[in-house]
């Protein structure tokens, strides 16, 4: 998708801290911490959001949040937790326009979030 941050990130067009990634997606840090953890999980294939997924996404997407708990086990939080966020659309916060999961943990979140 031409103009798509996390395409170029992907295509590595734009650099990024890339922590991890196999066949289907990436995950980096975040250029903007919102929490000492802050890791962005990408899938590779463009799609905007949960409004935009294909049939074929959805393994994509069952993929992110497994590796998401690989990637938190790595980092020791599987007893303390973590948060995985997916925002959709301008009223939820929502500015890359590639689906992604937040993946934030190393300090106490609130909840409900702001
Ligand atoms: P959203 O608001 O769409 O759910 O999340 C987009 C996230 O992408 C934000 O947390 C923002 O800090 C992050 N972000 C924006 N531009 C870049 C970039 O160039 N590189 C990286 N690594 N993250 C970015
Ligand atoms: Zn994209």
């Amino acid at each position: 998708m031409e103009n798509c941050l996390f395409c170029k990130i992907i295509a590595g067009e734009i650099p990024a801290k890339k922590v991890y990634e196999d066949d289907l997606m990436v995950a980096i840090e975040d250029i903007a911490p919102k929490a000492p953890l802050h890791l962005l999980l990408i899938p590779k294939r463009h799609f905007s959001n949960c409004l935009d997924m294909a049939e074929q996404d959805e393994t994509t997407v069952g993929h992110l949040f497994r590796v998401a708990g690989q990637l938190a086990t790595e980092r020791g939080l599987s007893e303390g937790g973590f948060r995985l966020v997916q925002n959709n659309g301008a009223d939820a916060g929502q500015t890359v326009f590639h689906l992604h999961i937040h993946l934030l943990a190393g300090r106490e979140l609130q909840w409900p979030p702001g």
